[in-house]
Order: C-alpha cells, then structure tokens, then sequence
C-alpha cells in the first residue's frame, strides 16, 4: 500500500497535517490508535453530559481561524472569551486583565510592592513587543534560530532579537521576580499564574502573560472538537483516509529515510513522507530504531523533560444545588486552607492547601448538559510515577485501583465544596481521569498534559524550537511536542506545527 505521507496520530496536529496535505493534492493516509478523532481533544459523553478529555479553551483564536481556512477547513466561528480567577485565603483576583488593569488591581491589595509591580510589568510589555513582533513578521523565527540563519534580508535586527529570544529560554523567570517582589504570594501569582513558585524560563512566562492578558483565552463556538471534526472533514473532501483503531508501532527507515510504517497488526504502508503527531518521546524511543537515530538526538529527547500530568473528576451537576457567588470567572483556581492535623478526612490524598484548578465548561457551550443543568471540570496536578505501579498493560489495572481512583475524586469534590457550597449534592454524574488515562487513552508518555517542560534548563538540548524538522529526512513531527515552548498555547501551537509539517512535506524531495 503506497502514499503520499502517512499521518500517525489523528490530534489536531495530525488532522492539521492531513488536510493541507490532502488539500494540496496528496495522497494521505493517518493511522489513529484510538476509536475516534481528535487526540486530547475529544470529547465523551455520559447520561446527557459531554465532558472534554483535555482543553477547555485556547488562545489566538484569530491565527486558529486562518490556520482552518488554509486547510480548507474554514468558515466562520465566534469565540466567547474565558477569564481566570485565583482564590487562596489571602487573595481573590480575576487575573485574565489587560496588563495596566491588572497592575492597578495588584497595586491595591498589595500596597508595598508599587516599585517592583511598575519594574515587573515595564519587563513584560517589553517582551511582549518582542515576541508579538517576532510572532507577526516571522512565525517560523525559531525554525531559523535553531540553525542560526540570518532572516530576511534586509532585516538588520533578526539575529539579534533571535538571540535574545534563545536567552530568554534559558532565563528563569524566578530571577527576575526575586529581587523585584518581597510578598510570596505575589511573586507566584506573577511566575506562574497561581500558588507554585516561579520556575518557569523568562520565555515561557512573557508568552503566558501574552495569551493571558493580551490575546484573551476563549472558546469556539463549534466547541473544539468541532474544529477536530472539520478538519477530517477537510482530509476526505481532499481524498484523504482516516482508519481508527490503526496503531503505528514502528517506523520504517530505508537508507537513512522515512519509508513508511508498520501496525501493531504487522501491515506495512509505504510513502517517503512521515508526519508523527505522537509525542516526541514515543515516536524517538518506542517507535524508531534506535539504530536509525543520531545519538545526539535521541540523548537530547531521552533526558529534556516533559511536563506533568493531572487527576481530573469530570462532574454533571444540578446548576440549581451549587453555590456559585465566589466563582466569579469560568475558571478558578483554588486553594483551601491545609485542614487541621487532627481532621479525621484529611490523608495524604487530601487536596487542601494544595492548588485546584475548577472549570464551569458549560458556561462555554450550554448543549453539553441538559437544561437546568451544568458540567464542571476539577484538575490537580498529579505525578505519573504516582500511579505506574497500578498499571498492568494498556487499558489495564491492579485491583483496587477503581477504589482509589473514587476516593481521589471524592478528597478533589470535597476540596472544592470550600469554594462551592453545595457541589456533592449536586452530582449527578461523576467520572475520574489519572496519569494512567492520559497516558492509555490520551497515548501520551508518561500522562503528560502540557508539552515539554517549561523550566528554564529543560530545553537547552534539543536542536531547535520548532522541532517540525528531525534528523531523519521524511519524517516530520507535528502537535504541541513539535515546539519546544507552547509560543501560541496548546491547541494554536497544535494547529501551527501540524502546517508547518506540511509545509515541510510539500517541499521535501525523497
Ligand atoms: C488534560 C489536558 C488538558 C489540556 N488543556 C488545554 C487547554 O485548556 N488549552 C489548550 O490550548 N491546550 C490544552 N491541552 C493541550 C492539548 O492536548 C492540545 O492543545 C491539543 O489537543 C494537542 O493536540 P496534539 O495534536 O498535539 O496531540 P494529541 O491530542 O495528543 O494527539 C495525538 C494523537 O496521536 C495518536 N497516537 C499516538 N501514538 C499513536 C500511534 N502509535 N499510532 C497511532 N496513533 C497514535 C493519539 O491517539 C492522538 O489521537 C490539554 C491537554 C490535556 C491532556
């Protein structure tokens, strides 16, 4: 069976590829493990609720829509804009503010800190002049840093805003706050958006900020899944093909280029482009010979970390039966003071003290639950190596880990009562996702949610920020691990790596 380009994986990254690819004339064919389209971004449903595997909202929802009609998926779309709150016993700010508002807002609960908020946020409208220009005039800057080239000619500046650009990787975003900001609590609502020490690089945090305050987060108004569904759409109007169900368990390599892939079930499809919309980790360590990689680069992609994963309770609620009035945005990110020592509930699965993130997702689209009704999502960050141990195959677990997943989620929903009164009552519906889920259901190593890590050391080794290019000719790589910073966020960034992957295999000459 012969192609054009073989898509492993059918995420927004993959399906992106697809369509393009399809579009432009090219004979396509994307294998998907799953039973469904649309990597993380899917959803399911239960008993007249739909609850999202993984995004809830994104940012850049203009570039989102051009990427669309430049695969032929377009049309148009509205977006309803989410804001964000954080509420701890000391604080209570929608932060989701243009930039000088939300230094007002700050400057009045924290009156002693006017100098270092002043310094921190003429720092921030400075990279965000940076990073907005790079972004508008050369959205492939970091295909071009990683191999030092000059940029446009007659632009005098790009080598030298590309090599502030790699700095500010590599800057921690905990010096710069340390000196400016005295009060704790401040100093981790400005490095990273909550209760958690700053620890991301400078890089990471200008472009959180950026989608935060400038851009706006938001939801579409196809939800997105549907963006999912058009863009399949977009592959077989192309004379694209879609098979489920279709791992890829090994990439073939023929004289040092891409030739095409093998199914778990041992049938081989050949084509001189490979497109891997499974993560870095998987596609270098499980799905190529380690034979057919340069050491350097599988070294790099072995030891540079990812980010973590989550616990997530999914919850169909009786609107009625909550208490909504400290909620004050569509998402809230929550921390209940530590229970007392002697508090017979609390035990080390116990989320007091520690930040929760609470969704009301059906503000965003109010046809996934039934009337009267709404869905909310609950998130903690969870470590992998948490759960490893209950895991005994793909899909399958240890007994007793059905009864430690449902004592988790009861500690989450209890956590997040504090913040909303009245939430157990309301549960009509409740299902539980763990590292386990994102790593079997959501196939991606180690459970992990949100890309390669965002620490300011971790990317240091790999070969470029836009890793659509790899050491192995043919092969191309596209979905959120395909860039080392979430530059636009998660499903933007999704969008834009899978057509960059195409752009490259349009170009390419086996
Ligand atoms: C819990 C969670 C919450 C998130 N929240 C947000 C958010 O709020 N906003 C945001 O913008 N982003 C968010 N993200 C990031 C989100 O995943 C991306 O934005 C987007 O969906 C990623 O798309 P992708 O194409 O990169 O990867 P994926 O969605 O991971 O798609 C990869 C696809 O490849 C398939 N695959 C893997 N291996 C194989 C194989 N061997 N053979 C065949 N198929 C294979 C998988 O089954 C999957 O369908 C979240 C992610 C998670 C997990």
């Amino acid at each position: 069976m012969s192609f054009d380009a073989i898509i492993i994986g059918a995420g927004m990254g993959g399906l992106m590829a697809g369509a393009r690819l399809a579009r432009a004339g090219r004979r396509v064919l994307i294998l998907e493990a799953n039973a469904h389209i649309g990597g993380t971004s899917y959803i399911f449903r239960r008993r007249g609720f739909a609850f999202p595997m993984g995004p809830l909202s994104f940012s850049y929802p203009d570039r989102v829509e051009a990427l669309l009609d430049g695969a032929g998926a377009g049309g148009r779309l509205s977006f309803r804009r989410n804001h964000f709150q954080l509420l701890t016993p000391r604080l209570d700010i929608v932060y989701s503010r243009p930039p000088a508002v939300l230094k007002e807002d700050l400057r009045r609960a924290f009156p002693l800190e006017g100098e270092g908020l002043d310094r921190f946020f003429d720092e921030l409208a400075a990279l965000f002049v940076l990073i907005r220009d790079i972004d508008r005039r050369h959205p492939d800057y970091a295909l071009r840093a990683g191999r030092g080239a000059a940029g446009p000619a007659g632009d005098a500046g790009f080598a030298a805003r590309i090599s502030r650009i790699r700095d500010l990787g590599r800057a921690s975003s905990r010096e710069l706050l340390e000196p400016l900001i005295r009060d704790a609590d401040l100093r981790n609502l400005l490095g990273s958006m909550g209760t958690d020490p700053p620890r991301m690089s400078l890089l990471n945090l200008a472009f959180m900020w950026a989608s935060m305050s400038e851009i706006g987060i938001w939801f579409p108004s196809i939800g997105i899944h549907g963006i999912c569904d058009r863009l399949a759409a977009a592959v077989g109007e192309g004379g694209g093909e879609i098979r489920l169900r279709r791992p890829a368990a090994h990439i073939l390599v023929e004289g040092g280029r891409a030739a095409g892939i093998r199914t778990a079930d041992g049938e081989e499809f050949r084509a001189p482009v490979v497109i891997a919309n499974a993560d870095s980790k998987k596609t270098f360590l499980d799905l190529l010979d380690p034979a057919d990689v340069p050491p350097a680069h599988l070294e790099a992609v072995r030891r540079t970390p990812y980010t973590g994963s989550e616990l997530c309770v999914y919850l169909g609620l009786d609107a009625s039966r909550v208490d909504w009035t400290r909620m004050r945005a569509e998402h809230l990110f929550f921390q209940k003071v530590s229970g007392a020592a002697d508090d017979p509930a609390s035990d080390s699965e116990d989320f007091d003290g520690r930040e929760i993130e609470i969704c009301r997702w059906s503000e965003n689209a109010p046809d996934v639950a039934p009337p009267g009704k709404a869905v909310v999502v609950l998130r903690a960050g969870s470590e992998f190596r948490l759960f490893e141990d209950w895991r005994t195959g793909d899909r399958t677990r240890k007994e007793g880990y059905r009864e430690v997943k449902a004592r988790l989620a009861r500690n989450l929903v209890r956590t997040a009562e504090a913040a909303l009164p009245g939430l157990s009552a309301a549960v009509e519906v409740l299902e539980a996702a763990t590292p386990l889920t994102y790593r079997d259901w959501g196939r991606r190593t180690a459970g992990s949610i949100a890309g390669w890590s965002w620490s300011a050391e971790a990317a240091e080794s790999l070969p470029s920020k836009i890793l659509v290019e790899t050491p192995i000719p043919g092969l191309f790589m596209a979905g959120i691990y395909a860039a080392t910073e979430l530059f636009l966020g998660g499903v933007p960034t999704a969008l834009f790596t899978g057509s960059l992957a195409a752009a490259a295999a349009l170009a390419y000459r086996a």
